[in-house]
Protein backbone atom coordinates (compact mmCIF):
# COMPACT_ATOMS: atom_id res chain seq x y z
CA UNK A 1 0.00 0.00 0.00
CA UNK A 2 1.32 3.36 -0.94
CA UNK A 3 1.80 5.36 1.54
CA UNK A 4 0.60 8.82 1.52
CA UNK A 5 2.69 10.74 4.53
CA UNK A 6 3.42 14.69 4.00
CA UNK A 7 5.00 17.03 6.47
CA UNK A 8 5.44 20.64 6.55
CA UNK A 9 8.63 22.12 6.84
CA UNK A 10 7.51 24.90 9.23
CA UNK A 11 6.01 22.22 11.54
CA UNK A 12 9.09 20.07 11.60
CA UNK A 13 10.38 19.81 14.78
CA UNK A 14 13.65 22.03 15.16
CA UNK A 15 16.10 19.16 16.03
CA UNK A 16 15.08 17.63 12.76
CA UNK A 17 14.57 20.67 10.60
CA UNK A 18 18.56 21.18 9.35
CA UNK A 19 18.39 17.45 8.09
CA UNK A 20 15.28 18.29 6.12
CA UNK A 21 16.40 21.15 5.25
CA UNK A 22 19.41 19.37 3.40
CA UNK A 23 17.30 16.37 2.21
CA UNK A 24 14.89 19.38 0.47
CA UNK A 25 17.97 21.15 -1.18
CA UNK A 26 18.59 18.00 -2.85
CA UNK A 27 15.61 17.28 -4.00
CA UNK A 28 15.38 20.24 -5.41
CA UNK A 29 17.13 20.04 -9.22
CA UNK A 30 20.72 21.39 -9.63
CA UNK A 31 20.86 25.07 -10.69
CA UNK A 32 22.51 24.09 -13.93
CA UNK A 33 22.50 26.07 -18.21
CA UNK A 34 19.31 24.88 -19.50
CA UNK A 35 18.96 24.33 -23.48
CA UNK A 36 18.36 27.62 -24.73
CA UNK A 37 19.73 29.82 -21.72
CA UNK A 38 21.46 32.77 -22.15
CA UNK A 39 24.79 33.92 -20.62
CA UNK A 40 24.34 36.64 -17.84
CA UNK A 41 26.30 39.80 -18.87
CA UNK A 42 28.05 41.62 -16.29
CA UNK A 43 25.42 44.24 -15.84
CA UNK A 44 22.81 41.03 -15.67
CA UNK A 45 25.59 39.79 -12.63
CA UNK A 46 25.68 43.27 -10.81
CA UNK A 47 21.87 43.71 -11.12
CA UNK A 48 21.27 40.72 -9.88
CA UNK A 49 23.00 41.15 -6.60
CA UNK A 50 21.73 45.02 -5.87
CA UNK A 51 17.97 42.95 -6.18
CA UNK A 52 19.44 40.33 -3.61
CA UNK A 53 20.89 43.19 -1.30
CA UNK A 54 17.54 45.36 -1.79
CA UNK A 55 15.56 42.47 -0.59
CA UNK A 56 17.54 41.20 2.25
CA UNK A 57 16.95 44.74 3.60
CA UNK A 58 13.87 44.80 3.51
CA UNK A 59 13.96 41.29 5.08
CA UNK A 60 16.46 42.42 8.08
CA UNK A 61 13.87 45.59 8.57
CA UNK A 62 11.06 43.44 9.53
CA UNK A 63 13.34 41.17 11.70
CA UNK A 64 12.25 37.96 9.88
CA UNK A 65 14.57 34.91 9.05
CA UNK A 66 16.14 35.35 5.62
CA UNK A 67 15.70 32.47 3.39
CA UNK A 68 18.71 33.53 2.18
CA UNK A 69 19.85 34.82 -1.20
CA UNK A 70 18.34 34.00 -4.70
CA UNK A 71 21.48 32.35 -6.26
CA UNK A 72 21.81 33.68 -9.54
CA UNK A 73 22.48 30.33 -11.35
CA UNK A 74 18.52 29.58 -10.64
CA UNK A 75 17.68 32.68 -12.39
CA UNK A 76 17.48 31.23 -15.89
CA UNK A 77 17.26 33.76 -18.52
CA UNK A 78 15.87 32.33 -21.73
CA UNK A 79 15.03 32.24 -25.34
CA UNK A 80 11.53 32.53 -26.65
CA UNK A 81 12.13 28.63 -27.60
CA UNK A 82 13.02 27.30 -23.96
CA UNK A 83 10.58 29.65 -22.93
CA UNK A 84 7.45 28.17 -24.39
CA UNK A 85 9.06 24.66 -23.74
CA UNK A 86 9.04 25.37 -20.13
CA UNK A 87 5.59 26.95 -19.99
CA UNK A 88 6.03 30.72 -20.36
CA UNK A 89 3.16 30.76 -22.71
CA UNK A 90 0.90 33.76 -23.86
CA UNK A 91 1.29 36.98 -21.65
CA UNK A 92 3.50 35.30 -19.07
CA UNK A 93 6.72 36.32 -19.60
CA UNK A 94 8.77 35.16 -16.35
CA UNK A 95 7.09 32.89 -13.76
CA UNK A 96 9.20 31.68 -10.12
CA UNK A 97 8.72 27.64 -9.27
CA UNK A 98 8.87 27.54 -5.39
CA UNK A 99 9.43 23.97 -5.51
CA UNK A 100 12.91 24.34 -7.62
CA UNK A 101 13.04 27.36 -6.22
CA UNK A 102 14.18 29.05 -9.66
CA UNK A 103 12.93 31.86 -11.48
CA UNK A 104 12.59 31.24 -15.72
CA UNK A 105 12.25 34.61 -18.13
CA UNK A 106 11.85 34.95 -21.28
CA UNK A 107 14.86 37.10 -22.08
CA UNK A 108 13.72 37.37 -26.28
CA UNK A 109 10.67 39.61 -24.68
CA UNK A 110 12.76 42.35 -23.28
CA UNK A 111 15.11 43.22 -25.79
CA UNK A 112 14.35 47.07 -25.49
CA UNK A 113 14.83 47.63 -21.99
CA UNK A 114 16.92 45.89 -19.54
CA UNK A 115 14.99 48.14 -16.94
CA UNK A 116 11.83 45.95 -17.55
CA UNK A 117 13.65 43.08 -17.94
CA UNK A 118 15.17 43.80 -14.45
CA UNK A 119 11.96 44.86 -12.87
CA UNK A 120 10.72 41.22 -13.77
CA UNK A 121 13.33 39.82 -12.02
CA UNK A 122 12.89 41.93 -8.88
CA UNK A 123 9.43 40.62 -9.14
CA UNK A 124 9.91 37.21 -8.89
CA UNK A 125 12.95 37.37 -6.74
CA UNK A 126 10.13 38.49 -4.19
CA UNK A 127 8.44 35.53 -4.69
CA UNK A 128 11.83 34.01 -3.55
CA UNK A 129 11.79 36.12 -0.30
CA UNK A 130 8.48 34.99 0.28
CA UNK A 131 7.44 33.24 2.90
CA UNK A 132 7.17 29.33 1.49
CA UNK A 133 6.08 26.67 3.24
CA UNK A 134 6.44 23.17 1.43
CA UNK A 135 5.75 19.68 2.00
CA UNK A 136 7.68 16.56 1.96
CA UNK A 137 6.98 13.10 1.42
CA UNK A 138 9.06 10.22 1.77
CA UNK A 139 12.17 12.06 2.14
CA UNK A 140 13.85 8.08 1.82
CA UNK A 141 13.56 6.28 -1.73
CA UNK A 142 12.96 6.58 -4.44
CA UNK A 143 9.26 8.25 -4.26
CA UNK A 144 10.92 11.36 -2.74
CA UNK A 145 8.66 14.41 -3.59
CA UNK A 146 8.49 18.12 -2.35
CA UNK A 147 5.69 20.44 -3.34
CA UNK A 148 4.84 23.80 -1.93
CA UNK A 149 1.58 24.76 0.30
CA UNK A 150 2.32 28.19 0.93
CA UNK A 151 4.19 30.72 -1.29
CA UNK A 152 3.77 34.13 0.10
CA UNK A 153 -0.19 34.47 0.23
CA UNK A 154 -0.54 31.76 -1.98
CA UNK A 155 -1.92 28.91 -0.82
CA UNK A 156 -1.73 25.27 -2.67
CA UNK A 157 -3.62 22.32 -1.81
CA UNK A 158 -1.84 20.32 0.29
CA UNK A 159 -2.66 17.28 -2.48
CA UNK A 160 -1.32 18.91 -4.90
CA UNK A 161 -4.04 19.08 -7.50
CA UNK A 162 -3.59 21.67 -10.19
CA UNK A 163 -6.66 22.89 -9.91
CA UNK A 164 -6.21 24.18 -6.31
CA UNK A 165 -4.88 27.56 -5.57
CA UNK A 166 -6.17 30.31 -3.63
CA UNK A 167 -5.13 33.84 -3.12
CA UNK A 168 -3.08 34.26 -6.67
CA UNK A 169 -3.99 37.14 -7.63
CA UNK A 170 -3.99 38.91 -4.28
CA UNK A 171 -0.49 37.74 -3.82
CA UNK A 172 0.58 38.51 -7.50
CA UNK A 173 -0.53 42.23 -7.33
CA UNK A 174 0.99 42.87 -3.84
CA UNK A 175 4.00 42.05 -4.83
CA UNK A 176 3.85 44.07 -7.76
CA UNK A 177 2.84 47.12 -5.00
CA UNK A 178 6.12 45.48 -3.53
CA UNK A 179 8.63 46.45 -6.52
CA UNK A 180 7.32 49.23 -7.28
CA UNK A 181 7.18 50.78 -3.98
CA UNK A 182 11.33 49.56 -3.65
CA UNK A 183 11.80 50.95 -6.78
CA UNK A 184 9.95 54.49 -6.10
CA UNK A 185 11.89 54.52 -2.97
CA UNK A 186 15.56 53.76 -4.32
CA UNK A 187 15.21 55.07 -7.16
CA UNK A 188 18.38 56.92 -7.67
CA UNK A 189 20.56 53.53 -6.68
CA UNK A 190 18.53 51.70 -8.79
CA UNK A 191 19.59 53.50 -11.36
CA UNK A 192 23.27 53.86 -10.52
CA UNK A 193 23.30 49.69 -9.81
CA UNK A 194 21.21 49.28 -12.95
CA UNK A 195 23.04 51.29 -15.39
CA UNK A 196 20.14 52.39 -16.19
CA UNK A 197 19.39 55.70 -19.39
CA UNK A 198 17.11 58.64 -18.94
CA UNK A 199 15.63 56.61 -22.38
CA UNK A 200 14.42 53.96 -20.49
CA UNK A 201 13.18 55.81 -17.75
CA UNK A 202 11.24 57.55 -20.10
CA UNK A 203 9.69 55.12 -21.34
CA UNK A 204 8.49 53.25 -18.46
CA UNK A 205 4.95 54.07 -18.51
CA UNK A 206 4.36 50.46 -18.73
CA UNK A 207 5.73 49.90 -15.84
CA UNK A 208 2.95 48.60 -12.90
CA UNK A 209 0.68 47.02 -15.93
CA UNK A 210 1.20 43.77 -14.60
CA UNK A 211 -1.47 42.60 -12.11
CA UNK A 212 -3.09 45.91 -12.78
CA UNK A 213 -6.68 45.04 -12.54
CA UNK A 214 -5.97 42.60 -9.68
CA UNK A 215 -4.54 45.88 -7.67
CA UNK A 216 -7.47 47.96 -8.58
CA UNK A 217 -9.80 45.52 -7.18
CA UNK A 218 -7.37 45.25 -3.66
CA UNK A 219 -6.93 49.07 -3.82
CA UNK A 220 -11.17 49.02 -3.57
CA UNK A 221 -10.78 46.74 -0.27
CA UNK A 222 -8.60 48.55 1.33
CA UNK A 223 -10.22 52.01 0.72
CA UNK A 224 -13.19 50.41 1.91
CA UNK A 225 -11.50 49.26 5.23
CA UNK A 226 -9.73 52.39 5.58
CA UNK A 227 -13.01 54.19 5.36
CA UNK A 228 -14.90 51.60 7.99
CA UNK A 229 -12.44 51.35 10.32
CA UNK A 230 -11.48 54.91 9.84
CA UNK A 231 -7.20 53.86 9.26
CA UNK A 232 -5.09 55.25 6.51
CA UNK A 233 -4.78 53.09 3.16
CA UNK A 234 -1.94 53.75 3.01
CA UNK A 235 -0.89 51.84 6.45
CA UNK A 236 -3.38 48.47 5.60
CA UNK A 237 -1.99 48.15 2.30
CA UNK A 238 1.89 47.95 4.00
CA UNK A 239 0.49 45.82 6.14
CA UNK A 240 -0.90 43.59 3.83
CA UNK A 241 2.81 44.10 1.74
CA UNK A 242 4.62 42.70 4.72
CA UNK A 243 2.59 39.59 4.84
CA UNK A 244 3.94 38.60 1.89
CA UNK A 245 7.63 37.88 3.70
CA UNK A 246 6.44 36.85 7.13
CA UNK A 247 3.48 34.84 6.50
CA UNK A 248 1.00 36.44 8.18
CA UNK A 249 -2.70 36.33 7.47
CA UNK A 250 -4.77 37.65 10.47
CA UNK A 251 -4.97 41.07 9.25
CA UNK A 252 -7.68 39.61 6.29
CA UNK A 253 -10.13 39.10 9.05
CA UNK A 254 -11.19 42.41 8.02
CA UNK A 255 -12.17 41.27 4.63
CA UNK A 256 -14.27 38.86 6.55
CA UNK A 257 -15.41 41.70 8.82
CA UNK A 258 -16.55 44.33 6.26
CA UNK A 259 -17.83 42.47 3.70
CA UNK A 260 -18.94 39.05 5.86
CA UNK A 261 -18.95 35.83 5.87
CA UNK A 262 -17.36 34.24 2.61
CA UNK A 263 -15.66 37.33 1.41
CA UNK A 264 -12.19 36.07 2.31
CA UNK A 265 -13.20 33.05 -0.24
CA UNK A 266 -14.22 35.42 -2.61
CA UNK A 267 -10.89 37.47 -2.87
CA UNK A 268 -8.84 34.21 -2.90
CA UNK A 269 -10.54 33.10 -6.33
CA UNK A 270 -9.07 36.34 -7.96
CA UNK A 271 -6.98 34.74 -10.74
CA UNK A 272 -7.07 32.03 -8.61
CA UNK A 273 -7.48 28.62 -11.69
CA UNK A 274 -10.03 26.75 -10.66
CA UNK A 275 -11.46 29.06 -8.12
CA UNK A 276 -13.52 31.28 -10.83
CA UNK A 277 -16.50 30.31 -12.16
CA UNK A 278 -16.55 30.00 -16.50
CA UNK A 279 -17.13 33.94 -16.85
CA UNK A 280 -14.92 35.85 -19.29
CA UNK A 281 -11.96 37.89 -17.13
CA UNK A 282 -13.35 40.59 -18.00
CA UNK A 283 -17.33 40.24 -16.20
CA UNK A 284 -15.41 38.25 -13.26
CA UNK A 285 -13.23 41.40 -12.98
CA UNK A 286 -16.50 43.70 -13.39
CA UNK A 287 -18.52 41.48 -11.28
CA UNK A 288 -15.86 41.15 -7.77
CA UNK A 289 -14.99 44.69 -7.78
CA UNK A 290 -18.92 45.17 -7.60
CA UNK A 291 -19.14 42.52 -4.96
CA UNK A 292 -16.64 44.60 -2.91
CA UNK A 293 -18.31 47.96 -3.68
CA UNK A 294 -21.60 47.21 -2.34
CA UNK A 295 -23.06 47.13 0.75
CA UNK A 296 -25.50 44.64 0.30
CA UNK A 297 -25.12 41.78 1.57
CA UNK A 298 -27.53 40.18 -0.42
CA UNK A 299 -25.93 41.42 -4.14
CA UNK A 300 -23.12 40.16 -2.80
CA UNK A 301 -24.35 36.20 -2.21
CA UNK A 302 -25.65 36.60 -5.88
CA UNK A 303 -22.02 38.15 -7.19
CA UNK A 304 -20.94 35.01 -5.36
CA UNK A 305 -22.98 32.56 -6.36
CA UNK A 306 -21.94 33.97 -10.29
CA UNK A 307 -18.09 34.59 -10.09
CA UNK A 308 -17.34 31.49 -7.60
CA UNK A 309 -16.53 28.14 -9.22
CA UNK A 310 -18.91 25.19 -7.96
CA UNK A 311 -16.53 23.74 -5.64
CA UNK A 312 -15.60 27.45 -3.90
CA UNK A 313 -19.24 28.20 -4.45
CA UNK A 314 -20.00 25.25 -2.28
CA UNK A 315 -17.71 26.18 0.24
CA UNK A 316 -18.81 29.75 -0.19
CA UNK A 317 -22.28 28.81 1.49
CA UNK A 318 -20.98 26.43 4.13
CA UNK A 319 -19.08 29.19 5.57
CA UNK A 320 -22.05 31.11 5.26
CA UNK A 321 -24.36 28.74 7.45
CA UNK A 322 -21.32 28.04 9.64
CA UNK A 323 -21.36 31.75 10.44
CA UNK A 324 -24.90 32.27 10.81
ZN1 LIG B 1 4.66 36.91 -9.59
Amino acid sequence: MEKNFKVSLRKTPEFLRSYIENKVRELRETPGKIDGEYEKNPIDVKAISFINLILSEKIEKLKIQSPGVMDPSRIHLLNNEASERLGLVGSIQAHYYPTVDSIFVNRDKFQNSKLKLYLTILHEAIHHYSYTDIMYDNLVGENSKITASRSGYDIYNKFNSPNNKHFVGFNEALIQRIASRLFEQNVERFIKEWQITENEIDDLDEFGDSYNVEDIIIQTIIDKIAKLSQQDSDTISKDWENGVFTGKMYHLRDIEKYFGPGALRVIASLSSEGSMSELSKKDYFFKIQKFFLTDSLEERNIIATEILSERERLKYKEHQRFMS
